[in-house]
């Protein structure tokens, strides 16, 4: 049987097409597993929430009384360095207040923020009791007006190991530029984070 010529085009192509394939697939496979692997990637979204107040005066009775008390403890930090004076106050459920301020040391970085000084004491004086809230406040040395008081990375992760220890929120009171902020736990201030979870499930 003799092949028509234009059939005869058709298998050449053919086979040029099958011994050129492992090359395409080389060349368009990564491409195809990346179109393809951001297609299944999915978002995820996580929302916060945050209360604002305009002035101290605003705030319910609790945190008012704390956030006060926290500019005390402020007023006594030991901040010979900085001259940025913070001072931290939690209550415990059952009422207790335990206060906190910085404490700097001439061989940075030995001292300690406010936050971790109230929360290191409480968790040494008062393991049992769970904190509700922890109010922080800020002040640089001679200003008549707080500054933003937002509690670092270190303070915010143990802030987490204590609200993760007490599996209950923790209320976060700041002292703001003007404001004052509010924060119903920690996840709001330090999202898809590092903690217990991650040690004692795996
Ligand atoms: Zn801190």
């Amino acid at each position: 049987m003799q092949v028509q010529p234009a059939a005869h085009g058709f298998i050449a192509m053919g086979s040029w097409f099958l011994s050129a394939m492992p090359f395409i697939l080389l060349c368009f496979l990564p491409k195809l597993y990346a179109f393809f692997r951001k297609k299944m990637a999915k978002a995820i979204q996580i929302s916060i929430q945050l209360e604002v107040y305009q002035h101290i005066d605003e705030l319910p009775e609790t945190e008012r009384y704390l956030l006060n008390r926290a500019r005390q403890a402020a007023s006594r930090a030991y901040a010979p360095y900085s001259n940025f004076l913070v001072g931290a106050a939690l209550l415990t459920s059952e009422g207790k207040v335990v206060e906190g301020n910085n404490q700097e040391n001439a061989a940075y970085p030995s001292g300690l923020c406010a936050e971790r000084t109230a929360l290191f004491a409480a968790g040494a004086m008062h393991p049992e009791l769970q904190i509700s809230m922890i109010a922080v406040s800020a002040k640089r040395r001679g200003d008549m007006y707080y500054t933003a008081a937002n509690p670092c990375g270190a303070c915010r992760q143990v802030i987490a190991e204590y609200q993760d220890r007490q599996h209950t929120p923790i209320r976060i009171i700041m002292e703001g530029n003007g404001e004052i902020v509010i924060a119903n736990g920690i996840d709001s201030l330090l999202p898809f984070r590092f903690g217990q979870k991650n040690l004692l499930n795996s």
